[in-house]
């Protein structure tokens, strides 16, 4: 590194997967075919899309995970290359399909129906993550989400801790988590509903606010080990909790016409990967994928929609 400020290492322990999306006047029937007006393939899964979203704000980011090389797997590896995340790390299958997702999107009203096939996402293992040791101990931040299973990304968090390298989970998709992954944790990352489904223990009046449910889920939480509880709300904005802010902090969004919200949370945690990777405390961290996450719900589309760092506002003070 030449530059003055050495760049930013994050490292994303996670899914890649070929969206496959076809648009039609309204969803099909069991057992009816449709002729759709439009069909688009895109790179996604949460892994390669908040890899993604971090490399364009400026952080140096390599991905560990597994892509099968039947049909889109070679195309999936080179967009994320074209993203300038380092896939060395990414392990190679001949025989196997890459993790697909096929997305039926109904014109009319916005309605989806969704499959996703993990395919080589779900045989990566916790030999796959040691291969990747170096990166991982080199590296400032390592961040996963559950697309993958819970020991890869427990041996990535164990790896990652004995160096000091500070650990982010994005528990999502909503799963129940062994106790030791949040332990691992440092900082832990869920949408309301991915916050109801880990807090299940908390009870809540029915008629009780996000604010409330983000307050309640975020201290049990908390409770389980990380050191850090971010509860995500839409256009709520989020909410913090962490040694600095010990009694919670609501951060709120900034106001966009939102065209879609897709993509929302991968943008945020790769945003907040790279503020902390540069050393911004924790609100300021969340601010810069707050910022990073109301550019990108104004814009159509999930990685396509993800901005530059050029394109955000300064943080303020
Ligand atoms: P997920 O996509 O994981 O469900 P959220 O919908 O909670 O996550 O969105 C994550 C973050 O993205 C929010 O905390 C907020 O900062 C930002 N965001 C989401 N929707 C909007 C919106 N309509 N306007 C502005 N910011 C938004």
């Amino acid at each position: 590194m030449t530059s003055a400020k050495a760049a930013a290492t994050v490292v994303v322990v996670g899914s890649v997967n070929m969206d496959l999306v076809a648009h039609a006047a309204r969803l099909p029937a069991p057992g009816e075919t449709l002729i759709g007006q439009a069909f688009a393939g895109t790179p996604g899964g949460k892994g390669g899309n908040q890899a993604v979203a971090a490399s364009r704000l400026g952080a140096e980011v390599a991905l560990i995970g597994r892509v099968g090389l039947r049909q889109h797997g070679e195309d999936l590896l080179r967009a994320l290359e074209a993203e300038r995340v380092h896939t060395q790390a990414v392990r190679r299958d001949d025989a196997t399909w890459p993790g697909v997702a096929v997305i039926m999107v109904a014109s009319e009203g916005g309605e989806n129906a969704i499959v996703v096939v993990p395919g080589s996402n779900a045989d990566l293992a916790p030999a796959d993550v040691e291969q990747g040791g170096a990166l991982l101990r080199q590296a400032r931040v390592v961040v996963a989400q559950l697309e993958v299973p819970v020991p890869a990304i427990q041996r990535a968090f164990e790896i990652a801790r004995e160096s000091g390298v500070t650990t982010v989970l994005n528990a999502a998709p909503a799963q129940d988590l062994p106790a030791g992954l949040l332990a691992l944790s440092d900082w832990l990352i869920v949408n309301e509903t991915e916050a109801l489904q880990l807090a299940r223990a908390v009870t809540l009046p029915g008629d009780a606010d996000e604010l409330t449910i983000a307050r309640a889920t975020a201290a049990h939480l908390r409770t389980l080990g990380p050191r850090h509880v971010l509860v995500t709300l839409g256009a709520a904005g989020a909410w913090l909790l962490c040694d600095a802010h010990p009694e919670g902090l609501h951060l709120v969004a900034a106001r966009v016409d939102a065209v879609d919200t897709v993509g929302a949370g991968d943008t945020l945690v790769g945003g907040l990967a790279v503020g902390l990777a540069e050393g911004l405390v924790a609100a300021r961290a969340v601010a810069l994928g707050q910022s990073a996450a109301a550019l990108a719900v104004s814009r159509a589309g999930v990685q396509q929609a993800m901005p530059h760092r050029s394109e955000l506002p300064e943080l303020p003070e």
